[in-house]
């Protein structure tokens, strides 16, 4: 027997990789996400995550691509803002200590010639340091968020394909109720009806 929904036990039912299929557009470009119907290996049926090629769907093929994207793990983003706060830091960090040390020489010399050497008054140098090391803290605190997301989203992303892969292969929608359903559940499901 063919497979019903086990919300409304209606046999319009579609298999989501069929649906994607129907109703993905492809064309090539840098779209990131997922192809239906292609595997890496050009082959077909399979879940394929990273730049393909797709520009137009449908809604309903919108709609199943959500359902299966669900739960993906967010990605650190790369690292060229820290980079570029860090070296923008380092460049006023120079400058402010250049302006001091031409407003505050450490070397004084009299008409004389007899020069002394001192040194920078404490508050003049927490002044000129201070927003360096407020800086630093701050960029310190971004890179540890930096590594943890990294790091869930090495833990968490194959766990995620892996889930969206079998969905890919084994969900169901049901067209009358609009629920998403896994086939091995209804089948489940309809042979205990029977
Ligand atoms: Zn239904």
């Amino acid at each position: 027997m063919g497979i019903h929904c086990p919300q409304c036990d209606s046999a319009n039912v579609q298999a989501l990789h069929l649906i994607l299929d129907a109703g993905t557009t492809h064309h090539s470009g840098n779209w990131s996400g997922y192809v239906a119907g292609a595997d890496a290996n050009g082959g077909t049926g399979g879940f394929l995550s990273g730049s393909v090629e797709t520009t137009s769907k449908t809604g309903l093929a919108r709609e199943v691509e959500n359902f299966i994207y669900k739960g993906c793990p967010e990605n650190s983003n790369n690292l060229h803002g820290l980079i570029w706060t860090g070296i923008l830091a380092a460049v006023t960090w120079g400058s402010i200590s250049m302006l001091m040390e031409f407003l505050h020489p450490k070397q004084k010399c009299d008409y004389t010639g007899r020069c002394i050497t001192e040194d920078f008054p404490f508050f003049a140098l927490m002044l000129g340091e201070l927003p360096f090391f407020l800086i630093a803290i701050y960029l310190l605190q971004k890179l540890k968020k930096w590594v943890a997301v990294r790091n869930n989203y090495n833990k968490e992303y194959p766990k995620w394909l892996e889930a969206a892969n079998y969905k890919y292969l084994n969900y169901f929608l049901c067209k009358k109720c609009g629920s998403f359903f896994d086939k091995n559940d209804a089948e489940d499901f309809n042979s205990s009806e029977n």
